[in-house]
């Protein structure tokens, strides 16, 4: 994770970051608690993504409904005082579990995952 935050640091553009430290045998190994980012990233072609195609076909409706459930997330974080801003996963990973204090000061309203990201 350490190497992937450094890595990640000095790329410019999506396509060139490096590959996510939880993808493990070419799958995702927090499956079923991965990130609604990831939730929302799926594909109904197979063909398109082995060809890393610029159109990849998606359903709508699950990724609208997933950014409606990351939106509505946010909106009741802010509500209760917590600190909503998103970052970048990896990184807000190695925070959380860097720091022992991270949970209580998150609980506490504490910002305590640096700056705002560009990642969910
Ligand atoms: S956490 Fe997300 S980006 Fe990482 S392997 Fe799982 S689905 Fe892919």
């Amino acid at each position: 994770m350490r190497d992937h935050v450094a890595a990640d640091a000095g790329t410019a553009s999506w396509s060139d970051r490096p590959e996510c430290p939880f993808l493990v045998d070419r799958r995702c190994s927090v499956y079923a608690v991965r990130p609604s980012a990831c939730r929302k990233a799926h594909s109904l072609a197979v063909e398109a993504c082995a060809a890393n195609a610029p159109r990849i076909p998606q359903s709508l409706k699950l990724v609208v409904g997933t950014a409606a459930l990351t939106q509505g997330t946010l909106g009741a974080y802010a509500e209760a005082g917590f600190d909503a801003s998103q970052h970048e996963m990896v990184s807000a990973v190695l925070t959380a579990l860097d720091d022992p204090t991270a949970e209580a000061r998150w609980c506490a309203g504490e910002p305590v995952f640096g700056p705002r990201g560009t990642a969910v």
